[in-house]
């Protein structure tokens, strides 16, 4: 078992300048097994929150909820969670096999020959069986990592909990492990929450990412949920690369009014929105954005400022009025700097915000 339910929790640092409101009434719940990713920008709040499941930080309000049990107050030791760091956070005096062992020895009465077998499984399903009689500075990053890794498994914790624990290794490692680590999680089953800042990884990796912004929850979903419909301007701005394009429009008479544009809306589009409110922000994701054939309702006229060939697509930065924005299109594009092109983009793929709060309305 391994549910945990986050309720209300609150946590305000006392800092030179005042009050610091590091995470602000935070309230979801994780199920047993899942693999939940906290994401958002450095600051957010993301690692206080982990923290505070963990128990190495005192929540100033709210409960932390292990499988029905209040264990806000509980010592990090009697939560029966394995944290994982991004510095490893090995003892660089003792072995691979000594390091994974320590836990266990401290913790637990088991005889040290079970512990052995324990460790040695481990290795073997991490892949570090050969290593296991050196220290961590006779080790890769990604050799660190796995004994980081094995060290928690061996504990068999009912929660995992990691905070940025690939962000050391370069961009190959880090992505064969974030593989591995899907792996060993399905294999295990054990509930694992896991901090990023990187947006990638919490699409790839989660079952469900909650993304955070200034302390506060902005929404928790599937991955696709979050993109395609998210909660708010921030989480469609977040989620996502290349980011999703944002323009400043109003509504009047059927129509998304730009300074540069208008856009006819549908009827069943239009009657959702208010002639009379502030405005609202169009929201397009770079890959909805086509080149105009003709034939299309919506056209809108930009100028190419920059086009860089990935292969199979192009990222075209283009300009409408005095604003850049970025298009995703398909093959090698071959446009001069300069070049006036039409471009549309069809109303089920664009979004709309209330241009003051940033709430989705569509
Ligand atoms: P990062 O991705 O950069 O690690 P994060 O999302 O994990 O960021 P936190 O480390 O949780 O963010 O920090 C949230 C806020 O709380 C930040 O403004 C940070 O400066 C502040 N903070 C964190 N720990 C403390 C502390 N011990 N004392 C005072 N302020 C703190």
């Amino acid at each position: 078992m391994g549910r945990i339910d986050v309720r209300n929790l609150r946590k305000v640092f006392s800092t030179g300048d005042g009050d610091l409101v590091a995470v602000d009434d935070l309230d979801f719940t994780i199920e047993d097994g899942e693999f939940l990713v906290l994401v958002g920008p450095s600051g957010c709040g993301k690692s206080t929150t982990l923290r505070c499941i963990a128990g190495l930080e005192r929540p100033t309000s709210g409960e932390i909820i292990l499988d029905g049990e209040d264990v806000t107050h509980a010592k990090p030791k009697d939560r029966n969670m394995a944290m994982v760091f991004q510095s490893y956070a090995l003892y660089p005096h003792m072995t691979a096999r000594e390091n994974m062992s320590f836990g266990l020895k401290m913790t637990t009465d088991m005889p040290d020959e079970e512990i052995d077998e324990r460790v040695r499984e481990v290795a073997e399903m991490t892949g570090i069986e050969a290593n296991l009689d050196q220290k961590p500075g006779e080790l890769s990053g990604g050799q660190q990592q796995r004994v980081a890794l094995g060290r928690a498994i061996v504990r068999d914790p009912e929660v995992f909990l990691m905070d940025e624990p690939l962000s050391n290794l370069d961009a190959k490692l880090r992505s064969e492990m974030r593989t591995e680590l899907q792996n060993l999680q399905h294999d295990f089953g054990v509930t694992t929450i896991y901090v990023t800042h990187d947006q990638t990884e919490a699409m790839t990796m989660g079952d469900r990412i909650a993304i955070l912004n200034d302390g506060e929850l902005q929404q928790i979903g599937t991955p696709l949920e979050c993109y395609h419909t998210p909660a708010n301007e921030f989480v469609a701005g977040f989620i996502g690369s290349p980011s999703m394009n944002f323009l400043d429009v109003r509504y009047q008479d059927g129509q998304l009014v730009h300074d540069e544009f208008s856009y006819d809306l549908s009827p069943e589009v239009a009657e959702t929105l208010n002639a009379t409110g502030s405005g609202y922000v169009l929201g397009i994701r770079p890959e909805d954005i086509h080149i105009a054939t003709g034939d299309e309702q919506n056209t809108i006229a930009t100028t190419v400022n920059v086009v860089e060939p990935l292969g199979d697509v192009a990222h075209v930065n283009i300009s409408i009025g005095d604003k850049t924005y970025t298009a995703s299109i398909d093959g090698t594009p071959n446009y001069d700097p300069g070049t006036e092109i039409q471009i549309t983009f069809p109303e089920r793929e664009i979004h709309l915000f209330e241009a003051d709060s940033g709430d989705a309305v569509k």
